[in-house]
């Protein structure tokens, strides 16, 4: 195969005087920029285009709409920064084209991905006999460790639900709180449960499940908690929902989507204690991890039960020596996503990562602080690097609008406790004191 040197050499070149602009770019695209993006509609041609042609493209035209969301003051949603590291491992990964599911068809992929995962049950102390898949996202985590729990469940009660399906099957409680992360109500909605049939649990003022109104559980139950709030940042009491588990033969599930990586810090890991007790537990790594999208791990405590749910059996899929991926997730294919994972972990460290979430909880403080100087008021315990404000709910819309016109910075609205308010989410591992200080320069503006 032919090197095309000029093509990747564009490559090179694009990405360095993207990551460049960082700091200087509009936070999010201005109308003048989405504008550009209109170069993309143009009919099919029946001709084809020079690949150099096209990435110049796709650059020259897609570039000014690009959310710099791998900059430092971008704190919507919870969006972490790809690390450089991530990405590099993603371009070799891309070049090598690896189909990471069955093992004969990447030794490489095989084997480094059963090492990142080994390392993020060391990093985050989960059962080391843990099995793990690699999905694109916590919406699908969920979605994986929903179906292994059902199918785990229903095998304890004496029935096949893969053989039989679950049209005449006893029924399944699902019982979770009703600050519960949406994604998990559309995973239970692709297993075939409507909203009206989950059972939910009110919350405290922090969005946290309140124990004592758990109904009882039993073995057809399966309980769903986060480590996390999306919003506030707070956790579920595990060690007080596990203690109700325990013994019924119901299975606990954890959406860690984003707090679940706390437990590598040296000073905050204590607010996620518990959750190890848990038999599944939904990871993102796109967010708070800092490696490229998509990427997200689902883990369960016994690997027999994902590959009950999801092991391929066909002739043609031999089983080898080596692991076969795709026994742990919904797909057959898919690209090596693993390798970001193992390049990040590789590249920080231990100390590394502990200090990336500790610094990015500093920041959420420090930040908070100077909201609550400037007249916000903060309406969450800010335990980790979530920040939940409001102002005078009149004025709150424009106020948000003007400060993600100002392009210095960029976070979105939300509703908390039926107040309007806006949320911060600090989970890049780029953003400085002095990103902090031109955001909160912005929002004193934007008042
Ligand atoms: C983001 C998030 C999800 C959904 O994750 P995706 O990666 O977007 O699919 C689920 N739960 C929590 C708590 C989240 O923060």
């Amino acid at each position: 195969m032919k090197f095309d040197q000029p093509l990747y050499e564009y490559v090179l070149r694009a990405t360095k005087s993207f990551e460049e602009s960082l700091d200087s770019r509009p936070v999010t695209p201005d109308e003048t920029s989405m504008q550009s993006l209109n170069g993309f509609e143009e009919p099919f041609s029946e001709k084809g285009t020079k690949p150099l042609n096209v990435i110049k493209m796709l650059n020259e035209v897609g570039e000014p709409g690009v959310v710099s969301s791998r900059g430092g003051r971008y704190y919507g949603f919870v969006t972490g920064g790809a690390l450089p590291v991530a990405v590099a491992a993603n371009w070799l990964a891309a070049s090598w084209d690896q189909n990471a599911g069955p093992g004969v068809l990447s030794p490489t992929a095989a084997k480094v991905e059963e090492v990142a995962g080994g390392w993020v049950l060391d990093l985050l102390d989960l059962p080391r006999e843990s099995g793990f898949g690699f999905v694109t996202g916590a919406t699908m985590a969920g979605f994986t460790a929903l179906s292994t729990a059902r199918n785990r469940i229903y095998k304890n009660l004496g029935y096949d639900v893969k053989a039989d399906g679950i049209t005449n099957a006893p029924k399944i409680r699902f019982i979770m709180s009703d600050e519960i992360h949406p994604t998990n109500i559309i995973a239970l909605q692709y297993l075939g449960y409507g909203k009206n049939e989950l059972e939910f649990v009110p919350c405290d003022d922090q969005g946290r499940i309140i124990s004592s109104k758990i109904p009882p559980l039993d073995d057809h139950s399966i309980v769903l908690l986060q480590a996390g709030n999306v919003n506030s940042g707070s956790f579920d009491p595990c060690h007080e929902v596990a203690d109700l588990v325990d013994g019924t033969g119901a299975w606990l599930h954890i959406d860690a989507a984003f707090g679940g990586w706390v437990r590598a810090s040296k000073t905050r890991s204590h607010l996620a204690a518990g959750i190890e007790r848990a038999d599944s537990w939904s990871l993102d790594c796109h967010k708070w991890m800092n490696v490229t999208h998509d990427s997200a791990i689902c883990v369960c405590r016994y690997p027999d039960a994902i590959r009950d749910m999801f092991g391929v059996q066909a002739a043609y899929l031999v089983e080898g020596p080596l692991r076969e991926s795709n026994h742990y997730t919904p797909e057959l294919s898919r690209r090596a996503r693993g390798i970001e994972i193992w390049a990040a972990l590789k590249h920080l460290g231990r100390d590394g990562f502990a200090a990336l979430i500790d610094r990015t909880c500093n920041h959420a403080k420090y930040v908070a602080s100077e909201l609550e100087e400037m007249g916000f008021e903060i309406l969450n315990d800010v335990v980790i690097n979530q920040i939940v404000a409001t102002m005078d709910e009149d004025k709150i819309d424009d106020f948000i609008s003007a400060v993600q016109k100002s392009g210095k910075t960029w976070f979105g609205p939300t509703l908390w406790k039926g107040r309007k308010a806006f949320r911060i989410s600090i989970s890049s591992h780029v953003t400085t004191r002095e990103d902090t200080d031109i955001a909160l320069l912005a929002i004193k503006e934007a008042l």
